[in-house]
């Protein structure tokens, strides 16, 4: 799987204002583990380019970090 520094053109991006650090809720949540934590920031970011468009990394963030872009053909 390809690995990913924090883009805008992954499927899944968090916002690090929002993210907090050292949460990891999304990242445990995650059945693809395509969500990680920066060690530099402690906060999550996607590292691997590889999504389900299942949800609840989006659903279970307690602030809204994360935003799934689901592709057009699934919405
Ligand atoms: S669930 Fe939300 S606050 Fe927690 S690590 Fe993920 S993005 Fe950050
Ligand atoms: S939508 Fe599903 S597969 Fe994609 S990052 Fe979130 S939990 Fe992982």
């Amino acid at each position: 799987m390809p690995l990913v520094n924090q883009r805008v053109d992954v499927p899944v991006t968090i916002d690090p204002n929002l993210c907090i650090a050292e949460c990891t809720l999304c990242v445990d949540m995650c059945p693809l583990d395509s969500l990680a934590i920066d060690p530099d920031t402690s906060k999550a970011y996607m590292h691997v380019d590889e999504c389900w468009y299942c949800g609840p990394c989006a659903a279970r963030c307690p602030t809204g970090a994360v935003t799934v872009d689901m592709p057009v053909l699934i919405r």
